[in-house]
């Protein structure tokens, strides 16, 4: 492995703004350091610790203010107050002139591409193909929920077989909260909140602590776009501007994706207040994501498909490959490719376009994900070296006697393999099924009945045959679990946007 440390240009075209980490290079290891997690350690959701922010390059976008933390829930409750006065006017304003608004968001950020990605690169950590990723999908959502809107929220006249006039709006509810990750610090920011603002509410949204910068711009480029200034406020900060986010009444809505644990937190703050309307959650969380192998498989698919599912993104997807079940005839083989396919992977910093696997987000990942991986030493089938300096978490296969040893999601590039036998695969299904999560499981086969079987049985958001497990694509493959992974509705489908509204009735008798 080469070593990383060392100074590179940027191959993006890096803005005047940025910082001079940025042109000598990302020095991962000095970012992000003191971000906590949250209880359940799944490093989904991070918060807490100082937001460290500088100037934004794009547009000369205000960062985050850093003293707006310090103001705790005044300053929250004060953006609440903004977005709520700002909310008549913008629900009132069309839908077909919402969607434009988001429209125009969508070609700005095309616009703002290459900034983007090297935020994405500096902030998060994202290899280049991740960062464009990135970019892209925010895109995606926009233009996606911009249609959607068009095509399903205008208001619409039902059957009036009595003589009746019968009307069904769908109306903005009021002030949403949009609460992010750092794993998709552009993507799932925007995507829930430009869902939030085209359905006709306005919003106060929340980065994640490790990423406000990219948000920061994101929330420029919304108002560049014509999305008025209240209605989309930008609150940064950690879990205790969350929580006083969630605990305001007048927030008619969360849409959040983060940890379970975190989910089940603000689901209790939501009802705590007996006085308060009872108001929707959106809630994707993680995962005890499986991929089931068996004999028929095509090895070669399978190693390629198995590496990039667990470790591309160093493994920080809710979506990724974290237990690799491999039927007992295979598994040997199967094992020795796999080993080999990881020799490949090549580690180091994330802004070298050859790089497949980049640093974890902040030293608490870090910590956790070395504390069990060398808990899980005798069990290490594969580890592979790293750069002396910066985050690096090792990609590490770990064997397992059985598909129950798994009980928690590790957020990070550390795979599992187990063994399953000929004939069980139902009941190897039930068994992942039974750890109560549901976002993605993959299927390696070439038996048409297994497939059919594993659409029967997996009780999942998202299946995945013959391919890899991660990177959802708007509109073609709407993402999101059941059970302790999410509530649904699915972001990126069609049934997204109706969680965003007011339904209401409205029947003349003429
Ligand atoms: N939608 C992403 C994917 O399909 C994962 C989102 C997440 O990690 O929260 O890989």
């Amino acid at each position: 492995l080469r070593a990383t440390a060392r100074a590179v240009s940027s191959p993006l075209p890096l803005a005047s703004g940025l910082s001079r980490r940025g042109r000598d290079g990302p020095r991962p290891s000095l970012n992000h350091a003191g971000g906590m997690v949250d209880p359940d350690g799944s490093g989904h959701w991070a918060g807490g610790g100082p937001v460290k922010t500088s100037s934004s390059s794009l547009a000369d976008t205000p960062s985050p203010n850093p003293s707006r933390k310090r103001e705790g829930d005044d300053g929250v409750a004060a953006a609440i107050s903004r977005a709520h006065a700002a909310f008549p006017a913008w629900s009132a304003t069309p839908v077909p002139d919402r969607a434009a608004i988001i429209e125009r968001l969508a070609d700005l950020l095309e616009t703002n591409r290459d900034t983007l990605m090297a935020i994405a690169v500096q902030e998060a950590f994202k290899t280049i193909p991740d960062a464009l990723g990135e970019v892209r999908e925010a895109v995606d959502f926009c233009r996606y929920y911009a249609q959607q809107a068009r095509d399903g929220l205008q208001s619409v006249e039902l059957p009036g077989p009595t003589g009746e006039r019968n009307m069904l709006h769908l109306d903005g509810r009021g002030v949403w909260a949009t609460i992010a990750p750092w794993n998709f610090p552009l993507a799932i920011f925007l995507g829930q909140t430009v869902a939030a603002l085209v359905a006709g509410n306005s919003v106060v949204a929340k980065p994640a602590p490790q990423t406000p910068r990219i948000a920061a711009a994101a929330v420029d480029l919304a108002h560049q776009a014509g999305v008025p200034k209240d209605a989309l406020i930008l609150v940064p900060g950690g879990p205790e501007i969350g929580a006083a986010l969630t605990a305001d009444p007048r927030i008619m809505g969360v849409a959040f994706t983060g940890s379970t644990a975190t989910a089940r937190k603000i689901a209790r703050s939501l009802l705590e207040d007996e006085s308060r309307p009872i108001v929707p959650l959106i809630a994707e969380t993680g995962g005890i994501n499986a991929m089931i192998v068996d004999s028929t498989a095509l090895p070669e698919q399978v190693v390629a498909d198995v590496v990039t599912s667990a470790f591309r993104s160093a493994g920080q997807r809710c979506s990724a490959l974290r237990l690799l079940l491999v039927q007992e005839e295979i598994a040997a083989t199967t094992i020795e490719m796999l080993k080999g396919a990881m020799d490949l992977l090549r580690l180091g910093d994330p802004a070298d376009p050859a790089t497949d696997v980049g640093p974890v987000i902040d030293q608490a990942a870090y910590d956790r994900l070395m504390a069990y991986r060398d808990s899980k030493a005798g069990q290490t089938l594969k580890t592979l070296a790293v750069p002396a300096d910066g985050l690096f978490v090792p990609p590490t296969l770990i064997r397992l006697d059985r598909i129950e040893d798994l009980d928690r999601e590790w957020f990070g590039p550390v795979l599992h393999v187990a063994t399953w036998p000929a004939g069980k695969l139902a009941e190897t299904i039930a068994r992942v099924n039974a750890k109560g999560y549901g976002l993605t499981m993959g299927l390696h086969s070439r038996i048409a009945r297994a497939a059919e079987v594993a659409e029967a049985q997996a009780a999942v958001g998202n299946l995945y045959v013959n391919r890899s497990m991660i990177g959802a694509v708007v509109g073609s493959q709407p993402f999101g679990g059941e059970g302790l992974s999410g509530t649904g509705p699915k972001a990126g489908g069609p049934h997204y946007l109706y969680r965003f509204v007011a339904e209401r009735a409205v029947s003349i008798d003429t």
